[in-house]
């Protein structure tokens, strides 16, 4: 770790209590409550205009708030804005690096600024920038650039990292390969707070999600288990020839849309009972498969409610 200073003994990098913020009289952020653990990746999602960026920009200390109380590395960023700047990284959707200075150069600058710079060929090395040291930022493709915003978020050696939509725009490759990049910086022990509207992403890397709607954190969990995920029910779907109908002691299912469907529990069971019957009688459970609701599902639940929804 770069530095101990400011720390919470408590071990959670940030913690936010009853944080509200109006803009003029529309209240943007109503009462957020919100924890990350130090070393932990916590994605925060939520609808357009839900406060994501509202929140992080107060954690950040570029944004005051009405009230509430906010620990980000046991500092207030509202008052020790300058102590806490070197502790941190930013990595926004659009950055302002130069783009005549090379790789390194631009590296090498931000590096400058802080007290304890990580070596800059290893950050260049870890953001996978590797080959395009000597080459000019200009020259650099979108996800290039992306991670070179992540080298600068990085230089510095910062405990804790905001990444603001850090793969929107990216081809799924790019994505993939930027995903492998989030996750070697939380091996270094950094603290992560990522804001994403892709829900692929947040299961990917995240240790835990919480989901902002309507100015408060409306639910929070790890990406398996949030919305009680992990306690619904699995659907188990498959398609029988025409006229076929399993029996009802076999499977006990719905039609719908040319498929069988039904739902349960323990799916290990019915699925025994199910493909035993198929098998004795010498029938294809066509397409069969056995799916919990994914975290976009519940995702879509959480925030389908109107006062979720866009607030812009
Ligand atoms: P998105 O996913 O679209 O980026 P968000 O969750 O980051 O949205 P915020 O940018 O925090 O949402 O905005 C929260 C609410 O506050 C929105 O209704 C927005 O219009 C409003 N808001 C944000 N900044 C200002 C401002 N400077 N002045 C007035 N209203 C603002």
């Amino acid at each position: 770790m770069s530095s101990g200073a400011g720390v919470a003994d408590d071990g959670l990098a940030v913690s936010v209590r009853g944080l509200t913020k109006s803009y003029g009289g529309f209240d943007a952020l109503v009462g957020v409550d919100l924890d990350v653990e130090r070393g932990q990746i916590l994605a925060l999602l939520g609808p357009n205009g839900a406060g994501k960026t509202t929140t992080v920009e107060i954690l950040e200390g570029y944004r005051r708030r009405d009230g509430g109380t906010v620990r980000v590395l046991g500092l207030d960023p509202g008052r020790d804005r300058t102590r806490l700047k070197p502790l941190v990284g930013i990595v926004l959707q659009s950055t302002g690096v130069e783009q005549y200075l090379t790789v390194t150069e631009t590296v090498t600058l931000y590096s400058q600024c802080y007290p304890h710079p990580r070596p800059v060929g290893e950050v260049i090395e870890r953001v996978g920038l590797a080959a395009k040291a000597d080459a000019r930022v200009k020259t650099l493709s979108g996800g290039q650039q992306r991670r070179l915003d992540m080298a600068v978020a990085l230089a510095g050696d910062p405990e804790l990292l905001f990444l603001d939509e850090p793969t929107t725009g990216f081809d799924p490759a790019a994505r993939h390969e930027a995903w492998e990049v989030v996750k070697s910086l939380a091996e270094l022990g950094k603290t992560i707070l990522l804001t994403t509207h892709y829900m692929d992403e947040a299961q990917h890397l995240a240790d835990r999600v919480a989901v902002i709607a309507g100015g408060r954190v409306i639910a929070e969990g790890t990406p398996d288990s949030l919305g009680e995920r992990d306690r619904a029910q699995a659907l188990i779907r498959f398609r029988l020839p025409d006229g076929m109908t399993p029996p009802v002691e076999a499977a006990p299912s719905a039609r719908v849309d040319g498929w069988f469907e039904l739902r349960a529990d323990q799916p290990e069971a019915v699925l025994h009972r199910l493909t035993g019957w198929a098998l004795d009688a010498g029938v294809t459970l066509e397409g069969l498969e056995v799916s919990r609701p994914s975290l976009e599902d519940v995702y879509l639940s959480l925030t389908a409610a109107p006062e979720a929804r866009d607030r812009r």
